[in-house]
């Protein structure tokens, strides 16, 4: 735990709720422009964790400035001749198809943006926050374990947990297999050419299916829904059930996610109509159910749409429905949900708070 800052009846200037790319980026933004940040980082919980979505994942390759691949190579060919002695020399490489290849690690991108934040004057308390006072002037923001923090201005980018279906199967294959983002994870080598399930009936569902028929050496994408119909937009569904690699699988729920123990090689579906199981062989299964925001300590303090995600209240900026409160990243967003529009929005809400101080002196 960093310490308060100076001035002890002094309220904070920006207080941050959140570690992922939202928050992180946020404190960058704001500790440069010296209104010195303190995060509150959360803690350990069985599907939440400090650094956010983003821990969850393998290998990142969509993240701009983070090439995937032959990054000695990608650099030569990218910067000019007479630039290059301004790069530092590429990570350690690994070899991939006798190739070099190296890609960012989820954990290890979102601990560069906290390192960066840090360097910056960002201050760091490893704590959740677990109530709020945003009805008085200063703001209060109330940590799980120790006193009550008095702030000016308060960012809430506490993200949305991926939910998922809840087997011990599917735990154990998670990163092995499992995931919960098509876009972050199908074009990953793991995936490449082999069938795949994508679980859900909704626009998310339709959409990953979509995208994993569409990558180069796609083989079938079985698109396994509960029902048989899908809860999707007509337009999407369509697309999907027209797509001549998505073969839906109606009535149909996952009962166990079968491997080698090293990866993922099947599911056993069991039917919802009679009960009755088939295996089915697959390399790898997206789970699209559905996300919840990590927004139940803010009930009745911020608005709210009907699922939980923060209202943001004015166009094209990040103001909620208290003033002085900002949130940034898959708290406020069921729709993009990517680490670059959670950076982009964080960086929104530290120079919404910047322009608020200003204006309040
Ligand atoms: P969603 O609309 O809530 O759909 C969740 C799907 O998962 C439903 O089909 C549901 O089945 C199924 N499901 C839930 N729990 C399940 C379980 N335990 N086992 C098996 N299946 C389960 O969620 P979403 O698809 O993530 O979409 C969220 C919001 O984002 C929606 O408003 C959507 O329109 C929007 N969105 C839009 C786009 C786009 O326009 N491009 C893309 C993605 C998302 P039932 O249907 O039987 O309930």
């Amino acid at each position: 735990m960093t310490e308060q800052r100076k001035g002890k009846d002094v309220p904070e200037r920006v207080v941050i709720i959140g570690s992922g790319p939202a928050g992180w980026s946020a404190a960058i933004y704001a500790a440069r422009a010296n209104l010195e940040p303190l995060v509150f980082e959360g803690t350990f919980h069985p599907d939440m964790v400090p650094l956010g979505q983003l821990a969850f994942t393998t290998e990142v390759e969509n993240y701009p400035g983070f090439p995937a691949g032959d990054v000695r190579s990608f650099t030569e060919s990218a910067v000019d001749k007479n630039l290059q002695y301004i790069l530092q020399p590429p990570p350690e490489e690994e070899t991939r198809d006798g190739r070099p290849h190296y890609a960012v690690m989820g954990t290890e991108l979102v601990l560069l943006m906290k390192q960066q934040a840090i360097n910056f004057g960002t201050r760091v308390i490893s704590e959740d926050i677990i109530d709020v006072d945003f009805a008085n002037r200063p703001l209060k923001v109330i940590p799980g374990n120790g006193d009550p923090v008095e702030t000016q201005t308060a960012i809430i980018a506490t993200g949305a947990r991926a939910n998922y279906l809840g087997l011990d199967s599917e735990e154990k294959y998670k990163n092995k297999g499992v995931s919960a983002c098509a876009v972050c994870d199908g074009a990953l080598p793991l995936f490449k050419g082999k069938p795949l399930a994508v679980v859900g009936g909704g626009d998310s569902a339709v959409e990953e299916a979509t995208y994993l028929a569409n990558l180069k050496d796609a083989a079938t994408i079985y698109l396994i829904h509960r029902r048989d119909e899908l809860r999707a937009s007509k337009i999407m569904q369509q697309r999907a059930l027209d797509h001549p690699n998505i073969e839906p699988v109606w009535n149909s729920v996952v009962d166990e996610v079968l491997g080698d123990e090293k990866l993922v090689n099947g599911l056993r579906l069991k039917s919802t109509v009679d009960d009755s199981t088939r295996d089915l062989e697959v390399g790898g299964m997206f789970v699209a159910i559905g996300h919840t925001p990590n927004t139940k300590f803010l009930d009745g303090k911020l608005d709210m749409n009907d699922k939980g995600y923060l209202r943001w209240t004015k166009a094209f900026r990040t103001n909620t429905s208290a003033e002085g409160v900002f949130a940034a990243g898959d708290v406020a967003d069921d729709y993009y949900r990517q680490a670059i529009t959670s950076a982009g929005t964080g960086c929104m809400a530290a120079l919404d708070a910047e322009r608020f101080l200003a204006e309040q002196s």
